[in-house]
């Protein structure tokens, strides 16, 4: 079989890193990224871009755990690189605070972010309406500069990136042996996937340049996270809400949120408003699929499905769905050789 062509349909940090992933385990493939949007018009260049784990109701934790393990590594290693200023990526440490205790006050992920532990009662009064705190270091990838960096890398491995809007996966097969869907929320009509839905969220991005520290209220909805030179405040989490208009009332109760945990941000100047729909499922969809017409088949590695926490598992579930990619040229060389006996 002669080298297989590899279409990665959708361009946000799961179809760019997929198609990376995919380049460095098969060498001989000939990849192709097809999306009808790039960065900066992305859910993925909304993103706060923290690596602190949502959690997959579907997907058994320790395979959560070793996603994220997987990313964490990666990242780091670009953290403490010549490249880390022009990727984006950096180190940030801060505090996760609750009201109430949590229930679990170990995290499965406490022991691959740094120096997780409990914060101390000096820590805790910055924070008078919160009892229980966790402090510790971890990564956060600014965007839009991570996915261009990783556009960059995907020129220079020789992957072909086009401007193209996908109707129907099956509209590839004479194109392409092996189609990676990376589609984001855009699957839902792509492949007609009734359990992925949107929540919508706003941020504001603000310069606050004295906020260097991370703060995450433990419900998950108010967040101050500083990047290396906006800080994103958040946040929302809107079911089923497609809209993608910014909404004046919502910025204004963000605002006061994020004020209340860190009162200097009144400070904050050149306010910007931004809107994404996070691509949810139960559990991210990685799998295998293979689609057949009058006989012809095209064989489909399905990721999409991150919901609210893609940048955190990018990596790892990139390097499952490279993993795939190998298994589906494995199986279609075992056809083209049993035709030729
Ligand atoms: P997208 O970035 O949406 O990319 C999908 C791509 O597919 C796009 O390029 C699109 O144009 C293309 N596409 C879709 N349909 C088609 C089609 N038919 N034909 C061709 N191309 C198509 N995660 C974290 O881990 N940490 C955070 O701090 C964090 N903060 C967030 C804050 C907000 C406000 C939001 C909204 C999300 C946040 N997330 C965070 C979640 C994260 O942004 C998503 O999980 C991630 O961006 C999903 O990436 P994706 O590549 O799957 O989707």
């Amino acid at each position: 079989m002669a080298a297989p062509k590899v279409a990665v349909v959708g361009a946000g940090v799961v179809g760019l890193s997929t198609a990376l992933c995919i380049a460095e385990t098969c060498p001989s493939c000939s990849v192709t990224v097809l999306s009808d949007q790039f960065s900066p018009n992305t859910t993925s260049d909304v993103a706060a871009g923290m690596l602190i784990p949502h959690t997959y109701p579907g997907i058994p934790i320790h395979v959560q755990k070793q996603w994220f393990k997987e990313t964490f590594t990666y990242l780091f290693a670009i953290s403490n690189s010549a490249e880390a200023s022009e990727a984006g990526i950096h180190l940030v440490s801060g505090w996760q605070v609750f009201k109430n205790t949590p229930k679990e006050e170990l995290p499965f992920w406490s022991d691959v972010v740094l120096g997780f532990r409990s914060m101390s009662e000096a820590e805790l009064q910055k924070f008078p309406q919160h009892q229980f705190g966790q402090a510790f270091t971890t990564l956060k990838c600014d965007c839009p500069p991570y996915l261009l960096w990783l556009e960059k890398r995907l020129k220079a491995t020789g992957i072909q990136i086009s401007t193209r809007k996908v109707a129907d996966l099956w509209e590839l097969h004479s194109e392409y042996n092996i189609v990676v869907n990376c589609a984001g929320i855009g699957a839902q009509q792509l492949v007609g996937d009734e359990k992925l839905f949107p929540v919508r969220g706003q941020v504001l991005k603000v310069h606050a340049p004295w906020v260097k520290n991370f703060i995450r209220d433990g419900d998950g909805l108010t967040y101050i996270y500083p990047g290396i030179h906006r800080v994103t405040l958040g946040g929302t989490r809107e079911k089923e809400n497609w809209s993608l208009s910014p909404d004046p009332g919502t910025t204004k109760d963000i605002f006061d949120r994020c004020c209340s945990l860190e009162p200097s941000l009144r400070g904050a100047q050149d306010i910007k408003v931004k809107v994404g729909l996070r691509p949810s499922r139960q559990s991210v969809r990685l799998e295998r699929e293979v689609l057949s017409q009058g006989g012809v088949k095209l064989p489909v590695v399905h990721n999409y499905g991150h919901g609210a926490g893609g940048f955190s598992v990018h990596r790892g579930t990139a390097k499952e769905a490279a993993r795939l990619v190998g298994e589906c040229i494995a199986a279609l060389q075992g056809s083209s050789s049993r035709a030729r006996l």
